[in-house]
Formats: C-alpha cells, sequence, structure tokens
C-alpha cells in the first residue's frame, strides 16, 4: 500500500502538466490567456479519489501536493513573465518605430553615433531593365554561400535563363582563417562556372563579373571595394575584420587562378532591392529577414549630410541601415540577457538578436530549460540535448507553431527527436505559447522597423510614401519560411499605420531577388559598354 502511494504520488509530483497540476494551474491563472489555451481535460477516478474531502491526508501526500504546487508557482510564472516581459503593445511598437527613425537619422548625420551604421552603398542607380549578357553572383549570408550565373536580354527578354548552386559553409570555416574561407568560396566558384554553357554566352575575351553579396556590416569605399567592420552571425574569421572583402575574394580566385573579378559589391538588402526594382518601380525598401537581419531604402542625397561629395546624378541613393545593430526600447526577457552575454558579440546587434532567425528558436531554448529545470516541463529527467546551446533552430519552432492537432503530434515529435524530451499534451501547449511568445514578438518588432523606415522617408519628402503605392521587398528564411512571424509583422504595420494607410504599403516577398540583384549590379557596373 505505502509502496504503491509512493509511487502515485512520485508520479504527480514529478510532472506538472498531470491532471492535478492542471486544476491547480486553472484556478491559479483563471484570468490570464493561458487558459484559454489549456484544455481541462475531465479529472480520472484514481486522482478524483485525492480530492474527496474527508479522505485522510497523510503526510506524504501533503508534501506531495506541496511539491506539485511549488512546481506548478515556480512553473506559470515562466510564461506569464516572459509574456509581459516581450509584449509589444501598440505604445512599445510606436516607440521602436520612432526610434528607428531617429536613429537613422543620427547615423546619417556622421558615422559612429548611432547604432545604426547607415551604410552608403555606392549603389546610386537601379537596374532599368534594359541590362544584357551574362553576370555572376555569388551570396554570401550566413548558413549557406550561394553562386548563380543570369543571361539578361534587355527589355524585351529580361532574364533569359539563371543557373544556381548552393553549398553550405563547413563550421570550422565560420571559426578559421580569412584565407582558408575565401579561398573555399573561390573554389566553389570556379567549379560552378566550368559548367558554363546552354543558354550563357560570355562575349570572347571578356571576364566574367560577379555581383559580390556580403550580408555583413562592410564600410563601402566605392561600388567595388569595402572592408569588413566586423563579422557577425556567429562567424569569427580571424583577419577579415579591417580589410577590404573584395580583394580577399580576389586573391583567393588569383590563387586558384580563376578569372573573374568582382564588379559590384553590395549588401543582401541592397541585392534585393535592385532584384525588385527590377521587375517593380514602387519598390523602395529592402528587408531581409534570414539568419540575421537588415534593411536598405532609397535615400535623397540631400538627405545624408555625412555625405561629402554629392556625386549621385540620380539625386538619390541606397542606404544599407544595418538595422540589426538597433537597441533602442527594445522589450527583452532575462532569456535574451543571458543569450546575448553568452554570444561572441555581447550588447551588440540586439535588434538582430531579437528578431532573426539565428535566434528565435534559442530564445525558445533557454526558455525550455528554466521551465524543465524549475518546473520538471518534460518530466523529471533532464535532458542534456535540450542544454545544447542552439540546438532547438527557428525552423524547428515554425514547425511547432504550424502544428495545429488537437495533441500537438509533431510538437510532440520535434521535441523529442530535437531536444530529446517526452512531453504530454499540456507541455506541448506550454511549448507552443512560448514559441508562439518569442515569434509574435519578433515579427512584430520587425514590422515596427519597416514602418520607422517609412516615417523616416515620409518625414522629409512628404508624399513620398503615404498615399501612393509603395512595396517593401522582404527575403531570408525566416520571412519565407514562418507564416505566424510574417502576419505578426503584417499586423504591426497595419496597427502602426491604420488601415487606410497601410492599404497602400506592400509587404511582398522578393524571393532570391538579391541573388539576380547582385548580378544586374553587376551589370549596370560593368567595366565593359553595355
Ligand atoms: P541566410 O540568412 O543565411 O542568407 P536564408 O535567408 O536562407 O539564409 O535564411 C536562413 C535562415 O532562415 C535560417 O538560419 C533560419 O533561421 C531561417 N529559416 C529557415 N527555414 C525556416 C523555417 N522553416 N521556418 C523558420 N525559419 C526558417
Ligand atoms: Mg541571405
Amino acid at each position: 500500500m505505502l509502496s504503491n502511494m509512493v509511487l502515485t504520488i512520485n508520479t504527480f509530483s514529478c510532472c506538472s502538466t498531470s491532471p492535478l497540476s492542471q486544476i491547480y494551474f486553472a484556478s491559479f491563472f483563471f484570468t490570464h490567456q493561458l487558459v484559454q489555451t489549456m484544455s481541462m481535460t475531465a479529472t480520472p477516478p484514481a486522482v478524483r479519489s485525492y480530492l474527496t474531502p474527508g479522505r485522510p491526508t497523510s503526510k506524504f501526500m501533503t508534501r506531495a501536493r506541496m511539491a506539485v504546487r511549488s512546481n506548478l508557482l515556480s512553473f506559470a510564472p515562466i510564461l506569464i513573465n516572459l509574456q509581459r516581459d516581450c509584449a509589444t503593445p501598440l505604445p512599445v511598437l510606436r516607440h521602436v518605430a520612432d526610434a528607428m527613425a531617429a536613429d537613422m537619422r543620427a547615423g546619417l548625420a556622421v558615422d559612429g553615433r548611432s547604432d545604426l551604421k547607415m551604410i552608403l552603398s555606392y549603389v546610386d542607380d537601379l537596374p532599368t531593365g534594359n541590362e544584357k549578357g551574362l553576370f555572376y553572383a555569388l551570396d554570401l549570408g550566413g548558413t549557406n554561400f550561394r553562386v548563380l550565373r543570369v543571361q539578361l536580354g534587355g527589355k524585351e527578354e529580361r532574364v533569359v535563363a539563371t543557373e544556381f548552386d548552393q553549398v553550405s559553409i563547413p563550421q570550422e570555416l565560420m571559426f578559421g582563417t580569412s584565407e582558408a574561407l575565401f579561398d573555399f568560396i573561390a573554389s566553389g566558384l570556379a567549379k560552378f562556372a566550368q559548367k558554363e554553357g546552354g543558354k550563357f554566352h560570355l562575349p570572347h575575351g571578356r571576364t566574367r563579373e560577379i555581383g559580390f553579396t556580403f550580408s555583413f556590416p562592410v564600410k563601402q569605399t566605392s561600388i567595388d571595394s569595402g572592408i569588413l567592420i566586423k563579422w557577425t552571425k556567429g562567424f569569427a574569421v580571424s583577419g577579415t575584420a579591417g580589410k577590404d572583402v573584395v580583394s580577399c575574394l580576389n586573391e583567393a580566385m588569383q590563387r586558384l587562378g580563376t578569372d573573374m573579378r568582382v564588379s559590384a559589391l553590395v549588401n543582401d538588402t541592397v541585392g534585393t532591392l535592385a532584384g525588385a526594382r527590377y521587375w517593380d518601380d514602387d519598390v523602395m525598401v529592402a528587408v531581409i529577414l534570414g539568419t540575421g537581419t537588415n534593411a536598405c531604402y532609397v535615400e535623397r542625397v540631400d538627405s545624408i549630410p555625412k555625405l561629402q561629395e554629392q556625386k549621385s546624378v540620380s539625386g538619390r541613393t541606397i542606404v544599407n541601415t544595418e538595422w540589426g545593430g538597433f537597441s533602442n526600447g527594445l522589450p527583452l526577457s532575462e532569456f535574451d540577457r543571458q543569450m546575448d552575454a553568452d554570444s561572441i558579440n555581447p550588447g551588440e546587434q540586439i535588434f538582430e538578436k531579437t528578431i532573426s532567425g539565428m535566434y528565435l528558436g534559442e530564445i525558445v531554448r533557454r526558455v525550455l530549460v528554466k521551465m524543465a529545470e524549475v518546473a520538471d516541463l518534460f518530466g523529471e529527467h533532464a535532458s542534456a540535448k535540450l542544454s545544447t546551446p542552439f540546438i532547438l533552430g527557428t525552423p524547428h519552432i515554425s514547425a511547432m507553431q504550424q502544428d495545429s492537432s488537437k495533441n500537438l503530434e509533431a510538437v510532440g515529435s520535434i521535441l523529442y527527436d530535437v531536444v530529446g524530451v517526452d512531453s504530454n499534451v499540456n507541455a506541448r501547449k506550454i511549448v507552443w505559447e512560448v514559441c508562439d511568445t518569442i515569434a509574435k514578438r519578433g515579427g512584430r518588432l520587425a514590422g515596427a522597423g519597416i514602418v520607422g523606415i517609412l516615417e523616416k522617408m515620409e518625414e522629409d519628402s512628404k508624399g513620398v510614401i503615404y498615399g501612393k503605392r509603395t512595396v517593401v521587398a522582404m527575403d531570408g528564411g525566416l520571412y519565407e519560411h514562418y507564416p505566424h512571424y510574417r502576419k505578426y509583422l503584417q499586423d504591426a504595420v497595419t496597427e502602426l499605420l491604420g488601415s487606410q494607410l497601410s492599404k497602400n504599403i506592400v509587404i511582398e516577398h522578393s524571393k532570391d531577388g538579391s541573388g539576380i540583384g547582385a548580378a544586374l549590379l553587376a551589370a549596370t557596373n560593368s567595366k565593359y559598354e553595355h
């Protein structure tokens, strides 16, 4: 009898989402929205007998109940505090949008005075559609590098043919030397160029021209040179910071004897803007939401005090905001602060760490670790896997959120496969809530950032944005593959601008626009005549 009871009690105390705990949980958080998502299941007879008034309560049982309660007391507040710390009501969004606009101005006034570097791209002329010939693009973005060739046929034929290839970057190269990384890239590019044929024609005697998309902060010094300021997104390659990345690539190609040259160094946001503008003249802003995040937009040169020589014929130039560095007034939790402190760049890229693909899964993992440790969310057995940083990726949390089955089976199998934990349906609901909290904050803050850019453009030139169709070109794996995130982003834009103004703001996925965009910028900046 005693051993039976001990067994039963242990089952209760180790599992915070047992029926007994549900009852406690529901009464404790009756007013909280969580109750809406936690379905109450009928209390099974075995449990009911524990709750029957008048049944003798042993010391053992009292202790067990206290254990359950203390688990719950420590467990549920974790979620509630998280939701409070990550909340993005309209005033927070408005603050973020206004602060983004103010930081943009500060960064345009003088270098080094703002979280936003507001880097000049040297791209003053966007593609017109008249570009012709064979051009290459190389995209070094984070997780992968991509190579692409495009045969452009001018206004009539437009894009005649494209081919691309993708290579993932070995982990060790992300922490190795600059030479090793650029040799790897140059050799991937050379192999790809060797397979050229079919519809792709390079006029005799010409060197292949490349638009090099390099999605890390670079101080651009001309259209085909730029100094790496620092690596981000988990890269810690030695010997590149402070160097011209085009020279690094050219030198690697020389070492390999490859006859190719970089005609345009472009940030991926700039490539996306150029690629989208090729098809649609209303594109004014481009945003990347992938491993990292960034945004660029079309700026008037007379709105850039730090620009000394205003050589742009068009009177406009693309400015790369590097908005990942934004930090003013962001709603952050203890988990964000710990992740930042443990990162290779503490105190930097806070906006990026809050909204981009590299980090969302990791924030969720950190919350789950605390819930597992403090409150046995997944039972009493700890999982070593769950303690592994970055093991839970943003693709996983997006897949979990897309599980709409009653028992959240997909959530259960992802938790089991990826972080090695067993979960009951209520634990899965909590996990779903955590994913939703982090994705919602990310999407809504990204939306507020976009409104900040539009606001700044409109303040400088009344009517340039509002009241006419304006397209924001979006790209990146996070935006492409996470529907909830996309919806939260759009919601924030609509809330901030109101339904009338937001009707004219088209937030549009421009898939892989940056690759073609970079090739197009190689064409507009070609050393040969068109
Ligand atoms: P990069 O930013 O490295 O150039 P991508 O734009 O392809 O590459 O974005 C890759 C990132 O997108 C991944 O690091 C991941 O964070 C995110 N991602 C990829 N697939 C998904 C998915 N299914 N759901 C949510 N996010 C995803
Ligand atoms: Mg990319």
